[in-house]
């Protein structure tokens, strides 16, 4: 399973924080959509405000989405293999497992995957969202360890999951509501997950 707004909230901080930086007011319904939305903002001022957020504390101060551990170890205790499986960067890693610690979810996990930093290209902006690159890197390791279903929300790796035969859970967000594919099942929440697994 994916972190950021799957099982820790993140789009909301991250925008709220965006908006007071650069003064701009959010619309009606924000998401991770809004970035692309919002263009008196030069591409590579929003590089630089992700690369000092995440750098920040931010990943540290994120809220645990409420239901979230109580189904996770409903799922390890019905014999599911848990994986956290994120596109940040390995770098993060101290980061994101104390999280996971404190959080009281890290040992519910069998692994836990942040991308590799061989793993990004280097021709790209650095901190510039990659969607594709992501959605590559979550397939290769959904087939290696063989999952049966990955809980996500990003609607690029969402669908280059369901198109390698991967079944997603698609946590319902403002910006995916148009993904739909014969393999992605879209749940409101853990307890809506909980439910389809039967647990
Ligand atoms: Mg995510």
């Amino acid at each position: 399973m994916d972190l950021d707004d799957v099982v820790a909230e993140c789009a909301m901080p991250y925008l709220r924080k965006f908006a007071q930086e650069f003064g701009v007011q959010l619309p009606p319904e924000p998401g991770w959509h809004t970035l692309q939305e919002i263009t008196d903002v030069a591409p590579a001022d929003m590089d630089r405000f992700r690369n000092q957020l995440y750098d920040s504390t931010f990943f540290g101060e994120l809220e645990m989405y409420e239901d979230c551990p109580a189904v996770l170890e409903r799922m390890v205790a019905a014999g599911h293999e848990v994986y956290f499986v994120t596109a940040r960067a390995e770098r993060r890693r101290v980061i994101t497992e104390t999280w996971l610690r404190e959080k009281g979810i890290l040992e519910h996990a069998t692994a836990v995957h942040l991308r590799p930093r061989g793993d990004f290209d280097p021709t790209r902006p650095r901190g510039r969202y990659d969607a594709e690159g992501s959605a590559r890197y979550k397939v290769r390791l959904a087939q290696e360890l063989e999952l049966d279903a990955f809980c996500e929300d990003d609607r690029t790796i969402s669908l280059a999951l369901a198109e390698a035969g991967i079944r997603v859970y698609l946590f319902d967000h403002t910006w995916n509501r148009d993904v739909a594919h014969r393999l992605v099942e879209r749940v409101q929440g853990w307890s809506d997950v909980a439910e389809k697994l039967g647990l």
